[in-house]
């Protein structure tokens, strides 16, 4: 793994999903098989594979502290192309300074991750106006989410993650993007832990390989799809816990 301190020129950024962006880290330690964000590794001049490298914007809180006074309050989506409490956050902290940042300055705040990290800024995220925290919840299976997603935290401890944010009277959701085999036995799983589910199916091409040496091939279609998203729907209706498909 490469680890590299930078300084970043700009770190409150413009996106599709969010109005606004932030990413403390360039690069994902958690280097799962699917990552939608490994289009990024062509604008790094990184030769290394995707999630080999991590660039740490040492600079992101001072270049924060500056930037939120001259744009417009709106969402942020803290991260869109890196988890924001990787193993390095717990070093470096920039994600937990920069929510102080936007806690002071009353900005909106979506938190996406797949650590439980992020309960160490339980202090933090309990202080936001309209704050969200969620976990990435792939599948109930741990032996799946190993074989998809090998350098990221167990399940249950992301779950256990979301029931503490929860307790903590944050407003949780947990995404299941993608709905990897054996997510279909998350709902009973989330049950009490979460105000909010997003599901999404797989459409990324990196992970063909793995569904094929696993002989997985039939939970990689459009039917498996459509049912599981039938089922997660119906159950998550059931608990009463509001779910939509992206
Ligand atoms: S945690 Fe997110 S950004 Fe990191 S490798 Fe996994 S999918 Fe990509």
């Amino acid at each position: 793994m490469l680890i590299k301190e930078v300084t970043a020129k700009s770190i409150l950024s413009p996106s599709k999903i969010y109005p606004w962006v932030i990413n403390p880290y360039t690069g994902c330690a958690h280097k799962c098989s699917y990552c939608y964000a490994s289009f990024m590794k062509r604008f790094t001049g990184h030769l290394e594979p995707w999630g080999d490298f991590v660039d740490v914007k040492v600079n992101a809180a001072e270049l924060l502290r500056k930037e939120i006074l001259k744009k417009n309050p709106a969402m942020v989506w803290i991260s869109g192309v890196c988890d924001p409490y990787q193993p390095l956050e717990g070093k470096y902290q920039l994600t937990r300074q920069c929510l102080e940042l936007l806690a002071q300055h009353g900005w909106p705040v979506t938190v996406q991750t797949r650590s439980p990290l992020v309960v160490r800024d339980i202090d933090i995220l309990k202080l936001g106006k309209d704050w969200q925290v969620g976990l990435s919840i792939t599948t109930a299976d741990d032996g799946i989410r190993k074989l998809f997603e090998p350098y990221a935290p167990p399940i249950q401890a992301r779950i256990d993650a979301l029931e503490k944010l929860h307790q903590a009277g944050i407003h949780t959701y947990a995404m299941i993007a993608p709905m990897l085999p054996g997510s279909e036995d998350l709902p009973e799983l989330l049950a009490g832990k979460v105000d909010t589910v997003i599901l999404d199916r797989m459409n990324y091409n990196h992970s063909t390989a793995i569904y094929r040496r696993n002989h997985l091939e039939d939970k990689m279609t459009d039917e498996y799809f459509a049912m599981t998203s039938t089922i997660l729907r119906s159950a998550f209706t059931r608990l009463g816990i509001s779910c939509q498909q992206v």
